[in-house]
């Protein structure tokens, strides 16, 4: 499927007074994950490897990736640590409150991990290889904190 749009996508407001191009797959990652709530990658035709976020070009293969593909929204946990030290956060400025999870995921469908916060609502489920799932924030821009975070899901 061809790609035609190259968005600008919106700063998160936080003390970055500009904007930046994501560029092509970049835009249509975004644009899907804000208009549709899907997550998508981009397959290598020669090994198979699924990207996400898609990226133009395979990193085994170097060759042009061009077959979108779905995958997600859920996955497993590849890794993850609980931050628990205060920092100051590069975005805000401001202190950032802790604990929190943060983690690496392989979603469904996808060969590489995709890096992103995880609720530790109940610490002791936090686990490598647990079932995740993205909760989306109901006012989505078009950039990574449409999605507020992945929580682990039971019972798959
Ligand atoms: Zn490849």
């Amino acid at each position: 499927m061809p790609v035609k749009e190259n968005l600008i996508i919106e700063s998160t407001g936080h003390g970055q007074p500009f904007d930046y191009a994501v560029g092509l797959y970049g835009s249509r990652f975004f644009s899907e994950l804000r208009d549709k709530r899907r997550l998508l990658g981009v397959k290598c035709h020669k090994c198979g490897k699924v990207y996400v976020p898609p990226r133009r070009v395979c990193g085994d293969c170097f060759v042009e990736m061009t077959e979108f593909t779905e995958v997600g929204p859920k996955g497993v946990i590849g890794t993850f640590t609980i931050l628990r030290y205060a920092f100051i956060d590069p975005e805000t400025g401001e202190q950032k409150p802790v604990p929190y999870g943060y983690g690496f995921i392989r979603l469904d469908g996808a060969g590489t991990l995709f890096q992103h916060y995880i609720s530790i609502e109940d610490e002791s489920k936090i686990k490598i290889g647990a079932r995740v799932e993205p909760v989306f924030s109901e006012e989505r821009k078009g950039n990574v904190k449409d999605i507020l975070y992945f929580r682990v899901i039971e019972g798959e």
